[in-house]
């Protein structure tokens, strides 16, 4: 059944007019390392077994309460492009934050994080975070990437790192909300030292700020 979430299906639920702040987020890596079993798995609860072709889902909404604050997450899956390894950079426009997966049953897919990161890098706002996630952990008899690399090429790279299981249901939720600190974090010191790129906001992503009262087409 369609998902009140899906972008597919635009009206609002009512909780959805009402937040602090929206983040977009990205999920990106190797086709089939499980980045639309992750967005299932966090904004709906669910896990299918079998390989569902991400055509169609453009992206799922999910609200959360962080540090006094509703945030809302725009949290965008590819759309298959991943298979080329370059995706449109319209994409990437507007990003706060992106998790970058890897599966660690497939030395390919880890291999291939470099280049990601490299798109990461060139095509984003300088300030998007970026977070590390080995996921598939519950298949540890296939594992052929250990934790040791993972962390390794996150501390490198400069980004934290999860290992995670959007089957079993391990680090999914902490994930989103680690990023999602780490972009107040970064948030926070933008604005306290008054970087250009976050207060003059140029070309940087928009903080929505829903405080100010809604317009009104008032007929009196
Ligand atoms: P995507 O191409 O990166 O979006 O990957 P999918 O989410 O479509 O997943 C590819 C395959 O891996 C599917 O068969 C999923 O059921 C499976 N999969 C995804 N996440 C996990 C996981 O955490 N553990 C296991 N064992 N399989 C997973
Ligand atoms: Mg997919």
């Amino acid at each position: 059944m369609a998902s009140a979430t899906d972008s597919r299906y635009g009206q609002k639920e009512p909780s959805d007019q009402n937040f602090d702040y929206m983040f977009k987020i990205l999920i990106i890596g190797n086709s089939s390392v499980g980045k639309t079993s992750f967005l299932f798995r966090y904004a709906d609860d669910s896990f299918t077994p079998a390989f569902v072709s991400t055509v169609g889902i453009d992206f799922k909404v999910k609200t959360i309460y962080r540090n006094d604050k509703r945030i809302k997450l725009q949290i965008w899956d590819t759309a298959g492009q991943e298979r080329y390894r370059t995706i449109t950079t319209a994409y990437y426009r507007g990003a706060m934050g992106f998790i970058l997966m890897y599966d660690i049953t497939n030395e390919e897919s880890f291999n291939a994080v470099q280049d990601w990161s490299t798109q990461i890098k060139t095509y984003s706002w300088d300030n998007a975070q970026v977070l590390l996630v080995g996921n598939k952990c519950d298949m540890e008899d296939e594992r052929v990437v250990s934790s040791e690399r993972g962390r390794q090429l996150a501390d490198h790279l400069g980004f934290e790192f999860f290992e995670a299981s959007a089957k079993d249901n391990i680090n999914v939720k902490q994930t989103f909300e680690r990023l999602v600190d780490v972009i107040c974090e970064k948030m926070s010191e933008s604005l306290d030292t008054a970087d250009p790129a976050v207060t003059g906001a140029k070309q940087g992503p928009q903080l929505t700020d829903q405080q100010a009262p809604p317009h009104q087409d008032c007929a009196c």
